[in-house]
């Protein structure tokens, strides 16, 4: 399952790994932890690409993959709340940009969905290069969209239940920001593998969408 943000990808990755009993990977999360870790080593984004680079590989990140209960782990501290705050948010697409933090990051995801497909038979992975670069052999591929603005809505009342409020052109300006950092850069930029079913998610409500993956998981 890949695409930009807010287009309700972990909702419905989620969901449907629920309802397939299969584990799930939030690959965000990973390359979220790994920037918590470069910003923990006293990094930003002014910072040399080898430190940062070094920092991030030197991570230890572990993965939960159930979909009850996604958990990630830095050096056995579970650092989910912090990885989805302002400051790793605003680095991640940096820290995700660099290539040899990808390929560290991907051999480490292709080794959970291994296991997965061998213990349970299969896994949802939400990602941005899931289909085109992470499983290209993926069973079944989909690429969510939505419109810049719904997305950034998405994302605001998100972040306002989370209790980390931003004003609704801040949030939209962000989201801008980070798609144009996730589709223009030199390494598996954000894009729909050639053969994914595209679902535009603007006027489609969670339910809608699930029904919709449901009909394609069955197909
Ligand atoms: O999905 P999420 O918003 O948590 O992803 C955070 C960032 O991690 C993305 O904006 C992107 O820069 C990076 N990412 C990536 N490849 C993935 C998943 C996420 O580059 N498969």
């Amino acid at each position: 399952m890949d695409g930009p943000s807010g287009t309700g990808k972990s909702t419905v990755s989620r969901r449907l790994a629920r309802e397939c009993s299969v584990p799930y990977l939030d690959t965000g999360a990973m390359y979220r932890a790994a920037t918590l870790a470069v910003l923990r080593a006293g990094l930003d984004a002014d910072s040399p690409a080898p430190e940062v680079v070094a920092a991030a590989a030197a991570a230890e990140i572990e993965s939960g993959t159930d979909p009850s209960a996604p958990r990630i782990l830095l050096s056995g501290e579970d650092v989910e709340a912090e990885i989805r705050g302002a400051a790793v948010t605003g680095l991640v697409s940096a820290v995700s940009a660099h290539p040899e933090v990808r390929e560290l990051v991907v051999a480490r995801q292709r080794e959970l969905i291994a296991d997965a497909v061998e213990a349970e038979g299969g896994m949802v992975v939400e990602g941005r290069d899931i289909g085109t670069v992470v499983a290209p052999e993926a069973a079944l591929k989909v690429y969510l969209t939505a419109s810049d603005e719904i997305r950034a809505a998405r994302r605001g009342a998100q972040d306002r239940k989370a209790g980390r409020g931003a004003d609704a052109a801040t949030v939209l300006a962000a989201v801008r920001r980070r798609d144009h950092l996730d589709t223009t850069r030199t390494v598996s930029p954000l894009t729909a593998a050639a053969d994914a079913v595209v679902l535009d998610t603007d006027h489609l409500s969670v339910d809608a969408v699930l029904d919709e993956l449901r009909r394609l998981v069955g197909e």
